[in-house]
């Protein structure tokens, strides 16, 4: 049995299973949903349409609930001549769908569905697996961004955190604020390297979600079990809304949304109250666009040389009695956290931007190296974190900087004790756009490391990789996606996984 990624439990029976145009399914109501998306999935193979029954007895298909099982888990038996198929919610049900895709080889035309009868009990290992997609460095619209949560859901990932906001670009449409924009959306030029020399061109980049696309893109992304998480990265990286409204910096003398990729210096100011209501505003517009339980608010590379030399971020320091710049952003993170709290949300940020002030209650996304992890984790053993080495999961690095290997050598609870590792919500992945300027480069990049992480985020074993993956490689042949075809022919049938 070859399904991608591995699950918990499966094994292969005596007998085997096979259904034509004859066959019927049975399905309880709250299940109706995915018993349909099942039957279209068959239609597409097969060219016939599955009929429902109300008879249990008359059916070779069962979509049947079992309380007991987990949220997000399935229980698939193939034997004599029928499937049960069994979940406590509708999301477990999506999953299994998704399996049987991979086992009746529903991506595949064919005139019967034929398979060995099996048993294969599921679930994921962690509730969070995610995938960031950078769209303020290169835009990439909603049809893109619908397409990958659709890839991201046959392989049981369940959150796209979309970095929305950087120096480069603003890619949100806030109605309070019209220039984020007509100005902060649209870059000039951008820093380009040709022969290892970098340069800055003049060929204009922009473009932004509008409310209608991003409600599309919500609704889309929960039909297929999808979280999207909106991300607006503060106080740093912020120079293409700081572009448009110059009075938000210390300066007030930032004129230009951001060519060059490296971090701008030129920050949100910490000590001005305009601030702190502008960013609440686009916060607010945020949360009625998206229903997640998360914001991230970013916090990554900071530099705080304005601060230091800003009459009125010195001023905000005294009157709280902070002694460190580092104080003041914890400081300035902690007012938004209440503020969202407010409206039931929790944040997640970056480790670079927790200190031993920041609330237990923000989530960590660890991504640097490990000291800085640990530094991180000191500050507070019981605060919930996100897996992200940028060393296995950063994406928009060549595959000869990060062979598909490494990343499934990804061990999850790597520097985190065993008695923290309840703490470990899950796995996130990430592609920055800096250097990715089309869907081509885009899905060069992703695939198939996007099936890689899937395995690392759900399943405990990462046994015959190569092997498993190869129906998800004519699967994107088959939708003309641009995927990286070299890996295949270099060892990777074993992976070793470090302690897993
Ligand atoms: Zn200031």
């Amino acid at each position: 049995m070859k399904i991608l990624p591995y699950p918990q439990k499966s094994e292969n029976i005596n007998g085997s299973f096979c259904i034509d145009g004859n066959a019927k399914i049975f399905c309880k109501s709250e299940f109706q949903q995915q018993a349909e998306r099942f039957a279209d999935l068959v239609y597409g193979s097969c060219g016939f349409f599955l009929q429902f029954t109300d008879v249990i007895e008359d059916a070779q298909i069962i979509f049947a609930r079992d309380e007991n099982l987990p949220q997000e888990g399935y229980v698939i038996m193939i034997s004599q001549g029928v499937a049960t198929v069994t979940g406590s919610t509708s999301r477990g049900i999506f999953y299994a769908v998704e399996s049987l895709r991979q086992i009746f080889n529903l991506d595949e035309t064919q005139r019967q569905i034929v398979c060995n009868d099996c048993y294969v009990e599921d679930r994921p290992q962690f509730a969070y697996r995610a995938l960031m997609l950078d769209i303020a460095r290169h835009f990439f619209g909603p049809s893109v961004i619908k397409q990958i949560i659709e890839l991201m859901s046959q392989v049981k990932l369940n959150v796209l955190h979309l970095h929305l906001t950087d120096d480069q670009g603003f890619r949100l449409q806030i109605d309070k604020y019209p220039l984020l924009t007509e100005i902060a959306s649209v870059r000039l030029g951008s820093e380009v390297t040709v022969d290892g020399e970098s340069y800055i061109n003049d060929v204009p980049h922009g473009g932004y979600l509008t409310k209608d696309e991003v409600k599309d893109i919500v609704a889309f992304a929960e039909s297929h079990n999808v979280e999207i998480v909106p991300e607006i990265d503060i106080p740093g990286h912020f120079v293409a809304a700081i572009a448009a409204y110059p009075e938000l910096s210390c300066t007030g003398t930032v004129s230009e949304v951001r060519k060059k990729w490296s971090a701008s210096k030129d920050i949100l100011c910490a000590g001005n109250d305009k601030v702190y209501r502008f960013v609440e505003d686009v916060l607010d517009e945020i949360c009625q666009l998206f229903p997640s339980r998360y914001v991230h608010l970013g916090g990554e590379e900071v530099v705080k040389d304005r601060w230091c030399n800003c009459k009125l971020c010195c001023e905000r320091m005294s009157e709280l009695k902070l002694d460190t710049v580092e104080e003041l952003h914890t400081h300035m993170i902690e007012v938004f956290r209440k503020h969202l709290e407010s409206k039931g949300k929790t944040v997640i940020i970056r480790n670079d931007g927790v200190t031993k002030n920041t609330d237990e209650r923000i989530v960590s996304q660890l991504w640097t190296p490990v000291k800085r992890v640990k530094d991180a984790k000191k500050a507070d053993a019981e605060r919930l974190v996100i897996v992200a080495p940028r060393k296995k999961v950063n994406f928009n690095r060549t595959y000869k900087a990060l062979p598909l290997r490494r990343t499934l050598k990804l061990n999850p609870f790597r520097g985190i004790k065993k008695s923290e590792r309840a703490n470990v919500l899950g796995v996130e992945g990430a592609v920055w756009t800096q250097h990715i300027e089309n869907e081509e480069q885009l899905y060069f990049q992703l695939l198939p490391r996007l099936d890689a992480l899937a395995e690392c985020a759900w399943s405990k074993r990462r046994k015959d990789f190569a092997l498993r993956v190869q129906k998800r490689l004519a699967y994107y042949d088959k939708l003309g996606l641009n995927y990286n075809r070299k890996f295949v022919r270099k060892k990777q049938a074993k992976p070793r996984v470090d302690g897993v």
